[in-house]
């Protein structure tokens, strides 16, 4: 007898993921479909409902209690909205009202993805039992998420925590969000890439020019792949340092492609956040790999929805 599921969606430019899951996090029925991204709004939608009429038509769905998504942003939780940046025909869409009404009405939580992923570090991975957490995504973009005071921190519109969009070169490259120097404009996958083919690397026979190619070059000792590793750790650590003076986290925990890198992006990383997290109260910062898989954003979203149940005055976890 499950008492506590939820169902939970999965929303990104490339699938759209959906389960039933339980109160300890596991996943009992599945569904997915490829996200038709190019097309109309309504087309995208229509792959959500085949994925909830497969979660509908399971035997366990009476005994679902609400939904959570997890969707690529931005989103606005308070409007009930998502405008994926990958996603053109959603703007504005009111994605909340259109999942409620396919899921016989029960409450819907929506959050954005970096902040179900730290959802999902919090509960099962990485910043398991730490209070105070920031958790980040870093891969072709930069996302992220908050826990604070031993609760997910979504903030009004579900994007709290959006590391990538903080400028930490303030004469730095235009970013595609408008502002200058951002830390996913030095630090994600096609910038590392990019950066090192600017100055000279050059991929091996494969012709790979991937984040990945350049961290096995870099892991090999070639120092222009290391070199922008090194640049890629700095832009985390200023922003990870930031963010703990402000909010006193106390782990930061680094998920996606580039997160997978291992020491030629860790090593780096832990001697700038040395060099930029600096008072007392910041010093103590560790930072680790995430621990969740590819279905961390379900699980995120998961939790997000079970503590909007139990808790309907909550703003998250
Ligand atoms: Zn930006």
């Amino acid at each position: 007898m499950h008492t506590d599921l939820v169902a939970a969606l999965d929303i990104g430019g490339t699938k759209i993921a959906g389960a039933l899951v339980d109160g300890h996090g596991r996943i009992l029925v599945r569904a997915q479909r490829p996200t038709p991204a190019r097309d109309d709004g309504d087309t995208v939608m229509r792959a959500v409902q085949e994925v909830l009429a497969e979660l509908t038509a399971s035997p366990l769905w009476g005994c679902a209690t609400a939904v959570g998504i997890g969707s690529a942003g931005p989103v606005d939780a308070s409007a009930g909205t998502v405008s994926p940046v990958n996603v053109p025909g959603w703007r504005d869409f009111p994605l909340v009202a259109r999942v409620r009404a396919a899921a016989g009405n029960l409450p819907v939580e929506l959050i954005g993805d970096g902040v179900a992923i730290t959802a999902a570090e919090h509960w099962q991975g990485a910043a398991r039992g730490h209070d105070n957490a920031l958790c980040m995504v870093v891969s072709t973009g930069v996302g992220g998420g908050l826990v604070l005071g031993g609760r997910l921190h979504p903030g009004p519109t579900g994007n709290a925590g959006h590391i990538g969009h903080i400028s930490v070169d303030l004469d730095g490259d235009l970013c595609p969000c408008g502002s200058h120097g951002c830390v996913e404009r030095i630090a994600s996958g096609p910038n590392i890439a990019r950066r090192a083919l600017e100055n000279g690397w050059r991929p091996g026979p494969d012709g790979d020019t991937s984040a990945a190619a350049v961290a096995a070059a870099a892991r090999s000792g070639d120092p222009v792949a290391v070199a922008s590793f090194e640049r890629a750790a700095q832009a985390l650590a200023a922003g990870i340092a930031a963010t703990a003076t402000l909010v006193e986290i106390d782990i930061a925990v680094i998920g996606g492609g580039v997160g997978k890198a291992g020491d030629v992006l860790f090593e780096p990383l832990r001697k700038a956040l040395s060099t930029y997290a600096t008072l007392s109260f910041v010093r103590h910062l560790t930072v680790a790999p995430a621990q969740m898989g590819t279905d961390a954003g379900l699980v995120g979203a998961a939790a997000a929805a079970l503590a909007k149940r139990t808790d309907p005055a909550a703003a998250g976890v």
